[in-house]
């Protein structure tokens, strides 16, 4: 198998999980249980800890953290939302969105998505963005026409070539969510070369071939080596596994032994 020059990414996506001495005690865990790695590790605690958790991991190599969302706008009057300059100005320098359940509980489409994405390449935001269908899009064979329009509109009319190395795709199926049941690695290979795919006639060969993909959807340490082995598979989006730090600390550290192995 050719060397890859991707970017290898483990990202923990604690949810609405947490309170401020939890997230600080999580993220003093997993940086004790870290050795440093050519992997990149990104937390995504709630809002109100990314400044604590930026403070916290400064200084330690290949560490850092993202926002599990931001508002379109800039500014203004938007009660309750945190626009993308506010999450920057904490530090943080991911971004995740499009999230399924940003999608299901909030509404989000992908027209709104693209203006997400817009504002978070303009404040140096790197953009998490992820895709996935629904059980029944799976079992109506719809799952790869709507993964190709969820990148399209949310992503790819968002984002010009040069702003594109600043890209991640996590796909995370729906169905796979929280609910213990993951893909086969055959079926994540196969969603994540389509998506490479998808990416190579957007933006040309050498930008697809440098796009680090995400699997999500319930990765856990019993599961991930074999995901991580994967040709098209640069890595891990972790809900519920990423709030133990011994899980998450496993998840990184089959990520790197599949760098050994590549
Ligand atoms: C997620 O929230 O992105 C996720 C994949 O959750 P879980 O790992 O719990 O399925």
């Amino acid at each position: 198998m050719a060397q890859r020059s991707r970017q290898r990414m483990a990202a923990g996506n604690w949810k609405m999980n947490t309170d401020y001495a939890e997230g600080r005690d999580l993220i003093l865990q997993i940086i004790d249980g870290l050795q440093p790695t050519d992997v990149q590790v990104v937390l995504a605690p709630p809002f109100i800890q990314l400044r604590n958790a930026d403070n916290l991991t400064r200084g330690v190599s290949n560490l850092n953290i993202a926002a599990q969302n931001c508002h379109q706008e800039t500014h203004g009057a938007y009660t309750g939302e945190v626009s993308a300059a506010m999450v920057r100005s904490t530090g943080a320098r991911y971004v995740i969105l499009g999230h399924s359940e940003r999608r299901e509980y909030f509404g989000e489409d992908d027209e709104l998505l693209s203006k997400k994405v817009q504002a978070a390449l303009e404040q140096q935001l790197c953009p998490i963005f992820c895709c996935g269908e629904k059980l029944e899009e799976r079992e109506a064979d719809n799952h790869r026409a709507t993964v190709e329009a969820q990148l399209e509109q949310g992503l790819f009319a968002a984002v010009p070539s040069e702003q594109w190395p600043q890209v991640t795709i996590a796909y995370e199926p729906v169905w796979a969510i929280g609910t213990g049941k993951t893909a086969t690695p055959a079926q994540a290979q196969d969603m994540h070369s389509f998506i490479r795919s998808l990416v190579k006639k957007a933006y040309g060969e050498e930008l697809a071939e440098q796009t680090t993909r995400l699997d999500g959807g319930s990765v856990k340490p019993a599961n991930a080596a074999d995901l991580f082995q994967q040709e098209d598979v640069d890595g891990g989006l972790v809900g519920g596994a990423s709030l133990k730090a011994g899980d998450f600390i496993a998840i990184v550290k089959a990520l790197e032994a599949s760098l050994s192995e590549a």
